[in-house]
């Protein structure tokens, strides 16, 4: 089945990885900006990231015909530092005019520090300007639905928001209704260590339904699957699903929420069976 990574890292990941998951139907992926594994140091450490991201990316998934897209932005881990942050939200709408890009992500909270808002209030506050789609990080375990809570009270002060075009991603049990219940899409990140599993993804789906959900593996450099994705297809096909209730959380809703984008351009091969 043809499906979409709708977050992954590629920049982390090797080429074998890229022929793997095309050999398992991957056809287009997105990847957000992120955290390197240490905060960069200048202005000019982002803009090289965001070119790689742009420019280095988009070749290397195109020889396993993958359409590569991306999301900028600073992330929350490295947002202590408000000053460097302000820098580099500056230089984001340099990058806004690239095809390959769908919007401002992934921003968020991490620890739920108040500098951690700062800088999610003013990117928020930029893709509006720029009427750019929204990706959103959602804090991990114990930090999770504090801050998942914290994310919608300060969209919620925002009346120019339209929520369909915002991506609440990494919801778990506790806080996917939440997110679906404001009119949100949300993400459901596949991890073997932490986040969800394909089963709790499966069990969430026959729970609340396949609007406006996606599924992601956001394999990065730590422990992670970048063939997760087609793990769910499986545990979907083995819980007896139908084939089009499948595709539609691992490849019409990405298309979906991707063309909310006035950049989003499909290639043909992405294209030909969209009937969203
Ligand atoms: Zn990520």
């Amino acid at each position: 089945m043809r499906y979409i990574d709708p977050h992954i890292h590629m920049v982390s990941r090797t080429t074998d990885d890229y022929r793997r998951m095309a050999k398992a139907g991957c056809v287009a992926i997105s990847e957000p900006a992120f955290w390197a594994g240490f905060d960069r140091s200048s202005v000019d450490g982002f803009r090289d990231y965001f070119r790689h991201l742009t420019e280095f990316e988009a070749k290397r998934a195109a020889t396993y015909g993958i359409q590569h897209f991306t999301w900028i932005c600073i992330n929350a881990k490295e947002a202590e530092n408000v000053e460097l942050a302000r820098e580099v939200i500056k230089i984001i709408p340099e990058f806004l005019d690239n095809p390959s890009v769908l919007g401002i992500g992934e921003i968020g909270l991490n620890k739920n520090t108040p500098n951690e808002v700062t800088v999610f209030r003013e990117q928020v506050e930029l893709a509006l300007e720029y009427d750019e789609l929204i990706l959103i990080h959602t804090p991990h375990l114990e930090d999770k639905y504090q801050g998942t809570r914290m994310i919608l009270d300060i969209l919620s002060e925002y009346p120019k928001i339209n929520p369909e075009r915002v991506c609440i991603d990494h919801v778990e049990e506790h806080t996917i209704k939440l997110a679906l219940d404001a009119g949100y899409w949300v993400g459901m990140t596949l991890y073997p260590v932490s986040k969800c599993t394909p089963a709790r993804a499966a069990d969430m789906i026959e729970r609340y339904g396949t609007e406006r959900i996606m599924v992601n593996s956001a394999a990065d450099w730590g422990p992670s699957d970048p063939l997760a994705v087609p793990e769910f297809i499986l545990e979907m096909r083995r819980r007896g699903h139908k084939e089009e209730d499948i595709a539609r959380v691992v490849y019409e809703n990405p298309i979906k929420f991707f063309s909310g984008s006035r950049r989003w351009k499909p290639s043909p091969a992405l294209s030909a069976n969209l009937e969203v």
